[in-house]
């Protein structure tokens, strides 16, 4: 495995290199989730380039950027047991200048949801994934459909820019009691991790509600927020695949997601249905 920090050198390498490439981005602190990324990447692509970056601009002022989880070395030795051809481990100068063109995410899917609690959150995403998919220019690129709303506008971004790139969308991945994988989770004291479980209990009740046939997304809502009242909800939205809401589950073409906040952690989960 390659270790690269400069964004010209990791393009001039991949001109030697005539396959195609596999690009998982990621903010480092690698769990299972990532792993997973990882193995669809290898299993489809003859050349696999893992990112590890804390993108500054996508933290709000008052998110502490410089608490987020770094496992530098850890991390390193993760990507080598995957298997992987490069990590790309740049700097904040490696990608950043003082005077930078922006990208800026849509005015209306860009400020809901997510997007609504940290307002230029997804500037910051799109911004960095157009750059990373600039410097590794991959025949496909993966992330998590944990991150339902990112994982559209990176899409979105994709197919209004003319980009060469397939996004992959991967399943989320899950611990034993059912807690979405994530690096923020190890923020959570005991406590707070026993609380978060209503997440995918919540997820749970709703998936029954429709197996038993309740289509109706506000009652469904309601039931939702009921098993998650002990605490902090900042949304719970059923859309279609499109972002659009909609005021009956459409199966196959449907998404519940849910933010809470636990302490000062804020949890993100999702179902498709
Ligand atoms: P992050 O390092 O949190 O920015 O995540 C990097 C990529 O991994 C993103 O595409 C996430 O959606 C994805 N990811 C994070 N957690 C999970 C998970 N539990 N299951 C599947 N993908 C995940």
């Amino acid at each position: 495995m390659k270790i690269i920090s400069n964004p010209i050198e990791l393009k001039n390498y991949l001109k030697t290199i005539d396959k195609t490439i596999g690009f998982i981005p990621t903010m480092g602190a690698l769990h299972e989730g990532h792993l997973s990324l990882i193995k669809d990447a290898k299993k489809n692509n003859e050349f696999t380039i893992v990112s590890i970056f804390v993108n500054p601009t996508q933290f709000n002022a008052d998110e502490d950027l410089d608490k987020y989880p770094r496992r530098d070395e850890a991390d390193k030795k993760i990507c080598k047991l995957a298997g992987i051809d490069i990590l790309f481990f740049p700097n904040v100068n490696d990608i950043y200048s003082k005077d930078e063109v922006s990208i800026a995410s849509p005015n209306i899917r860009g400020y809901v949801l997510e997007g609504f609690t940290r307002p230029s959150h997804f500037n910051g995403v799109l911004t960095v994934v157009n750059k990373l998919l600039n410097i590794v220019n991959p025949s496909r690129a993966y992330f998590g459909k944990k991150d339902a709303q990112q994982l559209n506008l990176i899409s979105l971004m994709v197919k209004q820019l003319f980009m060469n790139v397939e996004i992959v969308a991967v399943n989320t991945v899950r611990d034993l009691d059912g807690l979405a994988l994530s690096s923020r989770n190890i923020y959570l004291s005991k406590e707070e991790r026993k609380k978060a479980l209503n997440i995918p209990g919540s997820l749970n009740l709703a998936s029954n509600l429709v197996k038993n046939g309740e289509l109706n997304s506000l009652k469904i809502i309601d039931k939702m927020r009921e098993s998650l009242k002990d605490l902090e909800i900042f949304y719970i939205e059923i859309l279609d695949r499109e972002f659009n809401q909609i005021k009956n589950i459409k199966l196959k073409n449907t998404i519940i997601l849910v933010e809470v906040k636990i302490g000062n952690t804020r949890l993100l989960d999702n179902i498709w249905l």
